[in-house]
């Protein structure tokens, strides 16, 4: 059984024009141990997915359909006291920008109590000596449990939010573009921190971000979204080397490449549709240099072959109607 197994979720925003609808039909599987990174432009719902997944969505947002179950629980029924047994202890999120999510009124240390005090019953030797334990994790000091988040680096925020999310040692982390504020060493150094306890500690990983070549050599999965779907699924070196999907090709284009010749950068042009009133046929369509006729008509299935799971007519043809 898989760890975590999204089923046709759906999820919607009421704004006042109507429902738009963030997240379509969403599938996905986790298994124990594994790193799925999620990749797509800005507003094609992948961090709603990750909310809705943590069970952290509020109003305007709201699960319309689907279900999401971790370990075969079905956390879209739970009650939130219920739901509280979970988190932390069974899955935990490391949210974008740890300056708002850590409380910078207290200091690390006293946060890491509050985890502790709100989910177990250690007492406070124990509390203490885990404390510092998941701090050199992530290679900061214990002497900063007594630091305030606005007496760190940018880089030692993200990591004392990914000890905090260590720290009941979860079967499963969310990350919702930790290391965007970052500079590309400390992406790097994060990214490399983050591999090497996920080896360490055995924990699955599921990572949202809008820069490809983040994930590149630390995921093994990757699903591209566009307009609230997945459009490509499949092995990270695959979908990076070979990636089917014309929108995938295009977030290839768009980013510089360490190896191989010079390519000149290339963005994706137009914007993504209306959620509120999505095109009939393939979302991607108004911006696809290879659309046909068909492709207008007829919404495209996420079609699986051979472990890649592709959702386009040019790779999967149908009949025109
Ligand atoms: Fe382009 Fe058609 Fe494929 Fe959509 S289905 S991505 S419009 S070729």
């Amino acid at each position: 059984m898989s760890l975590l197994s999204v089923s046709d979720l759906y999820v919607e925003y009421e704004t006042a024009a109507g429902p738009a609808r963030a997240v379509s039909g969403v599938s996905l599987e986790l298994e124990p141990g594994e790193f799925l990174a999620i990749v797509g432009e800005s507003g094609c719902g992948k961090s709603t997915l990750l909310f809705a997944i943590a069970q952290l969505l509020t109003y305007p947002a709201r699960v319309v359909g689907g279900s999401v179950h971790f370990d075969g629980v079905d956390l879209t029924s739970l009650r939130p006291e219920e739901l509280r047994q979970h988190r932390w202890r069974d899955f935990s999120v490391v949210m974008q920008s740890a300056m708002n999510a850590l409380n910078p009124t207290l200091s690390i240390g006293a946060q890491l109590v509050d985890v502790c005090r709100a989910h177990t019953d250690w007492d406070e030797r124990r509390i203490a000596e885990r404390s510092a334990e998941v701090l050199a994790m992530v290679s900061i000091d214990a002497a900063h449990l007594k630091s305030y988040p606005f007496q760190l680096s940018g880089g030692m925020r993200q990591r004392a939010m990914i000890a905090m999310a260590l720290l009941l040692e979860p079967r499963l982390v969310i990350m919702d573009e930790p290391t965007s504020a970052l500079d590309v060493v400390a992406q790097r150094s994060l990214m490399r921190q983050i591999q090497a306890l996920r080896e360490r500690l055995g924990f699955s990983v599921l990572f949202v971000t809008h820069d490809m070549s983040v994930v590149s050599h630390f995921s093994d999965r990757l699903a591209v979204m566009y307009a609230g779907e997945v459009v490509e699924l499949g092995a990270t070196r695959q979908v990076f080397d070979r990636p089917q999907h014309p929108y995938s090709h295009g977030l290839m284009d768009a980013f510089p490449s360490l190896l191989g010749a010079p390519k000149p950068l290339t963005g994706i042009a137009g914007n993504p549709p209306s959620l509120v009133d999505p095109p009939a046929g393939c979302q991607f369509a108004p911006r696809c240099a290879q659309a046909m006729d068909v492709c207008t008509l007829v919404r495209p299935e996420l079609v699986q072959e051979d472990g890649r799971a592709v959702r386009c007519h040019l790779i999967h043809p149908v009949d025109r109607p």
